[in-house]
């Protein structure tokens, strides 16, 4: 989902879409106690009972905030239960229940739990299902969960049940890792509207004043993507090219909106052949994607069907991108809600920067900005009962999208997005949810690097780094540059990262990438030109802020100009000075107390130290330049 800037502008304004989204701390905190975050995917299901299907029946008038009708959920049992409990809002009434076509006890009522006797017991590994008959006015938790409004003067309503909101308005089990696996949904409505619902239309069958709109998904769907939206809708189909495939496109737009909404769809239709081209085809193609007009402020990504407030590049961008980061793939816990919302926030950057380059510098920027406009924060979501912070733009958003193009930085494109790939093809995963251990073990086998580090530092992790760079270039164009970090706050000693540095003279640049894993780090490298200015990381791969860079003309001569590499050194020990080496005549290595271990032509710029035992030694050139000491140390 996405919250545009827009609501702000309207709550201003003091539209009555401001009341729908307000925050129901209590109500959340509450239904946080019942097993939301259950076992992840292929772990045990919850309550005794694995959802396999839901067959949806409600009428529903949008001029009216009320809703009625059958819930039939089909389900196998897991272990052996004597009741069935499903989420649902005290503030519905449930006329009746049946069990396998029989009618069954239940209660309801108190604390939002629906609970079913089954009279006797039911073996683990039984089929059955359970039709849940009720009506109501459902309360609106979250971002609003089931609202009616008016758009243009003409009644619309629609559901958004991220997170907790879907058994405000439907007997759910609210298990991110139970995915009901597939599902149908005939929705009763006024004529003169259409429901937009997900996966497939089948029918629109119209008796007297009422039409029934059937919609058919064989996808699994977690339950805070089931939705529908109802007003006099106008819709289009189009065909969009996939990768050697296509997929179906539908608008239902406003009738005001429709001009605009086709518009947009030229823009979703190269978002969606850009990441079917970097992750893998869209993954309902089979079906259906489409948007559908409502009239909260942003947009959520139902599956295969997403609500917009209107038509908006980004947002387009960022609900295209869930289908595959958030709905094929879900987050296995809301304490990992980046894996939806980093990456749809992320792929709408990958939008500019290979469909409309010139955003993209300013786009990361933007995001850098946002993120470090204070000192603190993690991109894990340590309080899932505060929607504020589960939502967080500054933290779930741009730092969840930012870590991910460091991430990519530090693995490089060609394992970045083959790990991506992967992650949303992992059996273990597609059509399932997932956690954050999951991308990093997928990325960890692209890359063949160890990651615990980096997601120590940026997932769990809270600040960034704030850079000190100093350079001098000599009369031979040597380069010294000491590179050092302090930190934004104090929960991550220091960020080990790869830190590019671009050197420019007339005409010409060269980046240099400095493995930076210590403070007052030195770093010695040859530029074939004289450097006139510098730029810190210049395609802004990393999280930083208030930066500096700065040449310097004296540096300590003890360390930069004379340099031993590498360091710490094996069998080789090499060097470097930043005058000519021919002033120098003897290179003498000593140890900690000072006794001269090793001693060669200081011409031979090297010596063997395979021999000398670990420890800190120092390296010493003498000649009629006089004397230069460095510290080196063999491992
Ligand atoms: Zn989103």
């Amino acid at each position: 989902m996405k919250p545009l800037l827009l609501l702000l502008a309207l709550l201003l304004s003091g539209s009555s879409i401001a009341q729908y989204a307000v925050n129901d701390p209590e109500n959340i905190a509450q239904r946080e106690q019942h097993p939301i975050a259950g076992p992840r995917n292929g772990g045990p299901p919850t309550r005794g009972f694995d959802m396999h299907y839901l067959r949806c029946n409600w009428t529903i008038d949008p001029a009216v905030q009320y809703i009625s009708g059958t819930v039939t959920s089909y389900f196998i049992t897991t272990a052996a239960v004597d009741q069935l409990v499903f989420d649902l809002s005290d503030s519905l009434v449930v006329d009746a229940v049946t069990l396998g076509g029989n009618s069954a006890t239940f209660s309801h009522g108190t604390n939002d739990l629906l609970t079913i006797d089954v009279a006797g017991t039911l073996a683990a590994g039984t089929n059955d299902s359970v039709s849940v008959t009720y009506h109501g006015v459902p309360i609106g938790s979250g971002f609003g969960s089931f609202v009616s409004d008016y758009q243009n003067g003409v009644p619309v309503m629609w559901t958004l049940s991220e997170p907790y909101g879907a058994s405000d308005w439907w007997p759910a089990k609210e298990d991110l890792n139970d995915k009901i696996d597939s599902m149908d949904a005939y929705v009763t409505v006024p004529v003169g509207n259409r429901s937009a619902g997900n996966g497939v239309l089948v029918s629109e069958t119209t008796i007297g004043n009422y039409t029934t709109c059937h919609w058919k998904h064989r996808y699994p769907i977690d339950q805070y993507l089931v939705a529908t939206a109802v007003t006099n809708y106008m819709t289009d189909t189009r065909q969009m090219p996939l990768v050697g495939d296509s997929v179906t496109y539908v608008t239902y737009a406003y009738p005001t909106d429709f001009a605009a909404a086709q518009y947009s769809a030229n823009d979703v239709q190269q978002q969606i052949l850009l990441y079917s081209q970097l992750v893998g085809n869209y993954p309902f193609a089979d079906e259906k994607y489409g948007q559908a007009q409502f009239g909260w402020g942003g947009g959520m990504e139902h599956q295969t069907m997403t609500f917009v407030t209107g038509y908006n590049y980004e947002l387009s961008a960022h609900e295209l991108a869930h289908q595959w980061f958030g709905d094929k793939v879900t987050c296995g816990s809301w304490a990992h809600v980046w894996l939806n919302e980093g990456f749809a926030t992320y792929f709408t950057g990958l939008c500019y920067e290979y469909l409309a380059p010139q955003y993209w510098a300013q786009w990361k920027q933007g995001k850098i900005d946002n993120i470090t406009e204070y000192p603190d924060g993690s991109v894990f979501c340590t309080d899932t009962t505060n929607i504020g912070r589960l939502f967080s733009n500054r933290l779930t958003y741009s730092k969840g999208a930012m870590v991910l193009h460091s991430l990519r930085w530090v693995v490089g494109d060609s394992a970045f997005f083959q790990g991506l790939r992967n992650y949303l093809n992992d059996p273990e995963l597609a059509y399932g949810t997932a956690l954050t251990a999951d991308l990093q073990a997928h990325l960890e086998a692209t890359s063949g690097m160890d990651l615990t580090g980096f997601f120590a530092d940026w997932f769990t992790g809270e600040g960034y780094p704030i850079y000190t760079a100093t350079w001098t270039q000599d009369s031979n164009d040597n380069v010294t540059v000491t590179l050092s970090q302090t930190q934004s706050y104090p929960s991550v000693d220091f960020f080990d990262m790869p830190v590019p540095i671009r050197f420019s003279g007339s005409g010409v640049d060269s980046t240099v990438v400095l493995n930076n894993t210590s403070n007052d780090q030195q770093f010695w490298f040859h530029l074939p030109f004289a450097v006139q200015s510098t730029t810190f990381d210049p395609e802004r791969w990393l999280i930083s802020a208030n930066d500096i860079i700065a040449e310097v003309d004296n540096p300590d001569p003890g360390t930069a100009q004379l340099l031993p590499y590498p360091n710490p050194s094996g069998n080789m020990l090499a060097w470097r000075t930043a005058g000519t080496h021919a002033a120098y005549r003897t290179a003498t290595v000593l140890n900690a107390v000072g006794q001269r271990c090793l001693e060669t032509d200081a011409a031979a710029s090297s010596v063997d130290v395979s021999q000398l035992p670990p420890g800190g030694y120092v390296l010493e050139l003498k000649g009629t330049e006089g004397v230069l000491r460095a510290r080196f140390v063999k491992e």
